[in-house]
């Protein structure tokens, strides 16, 4: 159905403003997104104007006895080596951030160690990732670009379905929820709309932080639906069925499916564009320290700059389908429970719990936000409501 709130009765003349506090947090926290995104992008364009990328090159070939393979990677661990270091006072002030504003219950060693798990969970694969780009480009040099994109839609599958069972597990803990009249009530949920979830998973979510969240991931075997502990402590019975109805939402429309095609749509088209710009940059020597032969992995930066660009520019059609994603799961939950008003206050309390910005401005919510706004979702949800009643 396409967009069932825009047959939304009016507005309510004056939304509710935001605290000067949730506000602020949120300028500060898209702002350090953009300061990381700049100094990322100032990385690639500086290593690649300067020649240093050539340099890093050299190292790698000395330091790896001249073994490409070796020295891909070598080259590969200095980069983000170099990134980590550069980013890092960021990430510090994205870590206290969240302490200044009561919002975590991480401790520092924990947090630092984290940090670390992050970075080789990105090193390993990144590492493996480019060392099959520069082997595909040794193999098949005229037509890398189709085969490493196959490549990657393969990996990517295999990314989504063990996440929630290796990568996710690596911070945070899941059980199976313990908690058996709601795994009735999502079973009845379920069969109602001829489907069926088989995991439902608490996720210890209040070790880190006092936000709280629910979210449906995994394909095939590994989907599940996970709440966090800090919401099944804190709403009741009827607000957590919404919250699960909405993520059975997700589910019954297919959104992971869907969200992964348009992955897979625009990763064709990114690699395609990357090859069309390698080959151009290098037949006009854009950047003299890079070797004209496709296999000098000292061109890496310039393959990353592409990609970082491209996703970039379509960050606001990627949230767009994100927010027609959360605003069909949102009809399909109010459809699903017995009235409106836990979906309601379950909304209001997350609001609150998370310090989110209700009523975002126009842009920040068009460019930045995967969810439309709290205020619009209920909005919505209450316009809803009323045309059910007046047709019935
Ligand atoms: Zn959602």
């Amino acid at each position: 159905m396409e967009q069932p709130n825009t047959v939304a009765a009016p507005l309510p003349a004056a939304p509710p403003s935001d605290s000067p506090e949730a506000r602020r947090y949120n300028r500060i926290r898209r702002w350090l997104g953009i300061a990381d995104a700049i100094i990322g992008f100032l990385l690639l364009v500086i290593v690649l104007m300067t020649g240093w990328t050539g340099t890093l090159r050299d190292w790698s070939y000395h330091f790896g006895g001249q073994r490409y393979f070796l020295a891909v990677f070598l080259y590969v661990l200095m980069f983000s080596v170099i990134m980590k270091v550069l980013s890092a006072p960021l990430d510090y002030f994205g870590f206290r951030l969240e302490h200044r504003y009561n919002l975590s219950n991480q401790k520092m060693r924990s947090w630092l160690w984290d940090e670390l798990k992050g970075w080789l969970v990105g090193l390993v694969m990144g590492g493996i990732f480019v060392e099959l780009i520069y082997a595909i480009i040794r193999i098949a040099p005229q037509r890398w670009w189709i085969v490493a994109w196959a490549v990657f839609v393969g990996l990517f599958l295999l990314i989504v379905q063990l996440a929630p069972v290796v990568l996710f597990p690596l911070f945070y803990k899941f059980e199976p929820l313990n908690n058996d009249s709601l795994r009735d009530r999502l079973t009845r949920l379920g069969e109602r709309a001829g489907t069926r979830v088989r995991g439902v998973y608490e996720w210890k979510l209040s070790e880190k932080s006092k936000k709280a969240n629910a979210a449906l991931m995994g394909i095939g075997r590994t989907r599940r639906i996970i709440l966090a502990d800090t919401l099944l402590q804190n709403y009741t019975e009827d607000e957590i069925e919404a919250v699960l109805a909405h993520e059975l939402g997700h589910h019954v429309r297919r959104h992971i499916v869907k969200g992964i095609l348009m992955q897979v749509g625009i990763t064709f088209f990114g690699f395609w564009l990357t090859n069309e710009v390698l080959r151009y940059a290098l037949a006009h020597d854009w950047f003299p320290a890079l070797d004209p032969r496709l296999y000098d992995f000292a061109n890496l930066p310039l393959i990353i700059l592409v990609a970082t660009v491209l996703g970039f520019l379509l960050m606001p059609a990627l949230n767009a389908l994100s927010r027609r994603h959360e605003r069909e799961a949102d009809l399909y939950a109010w459809e699903s429970i017995p009235a409106i008003g836990p979906f309601v206050s379950a909304m209001q309390k997350l609001a609150d719990q998370n310090l989110a910005e209700r009523t975002p401005s126009r842009f920040v919510e068009w460019f930045f936000e995967s969810h439309p706004s709290i205020y619009k979702r209920i909005a919505a949800a209450e316009a809803w409501a009323q045309s059910r009643q007046q047709a019935s």
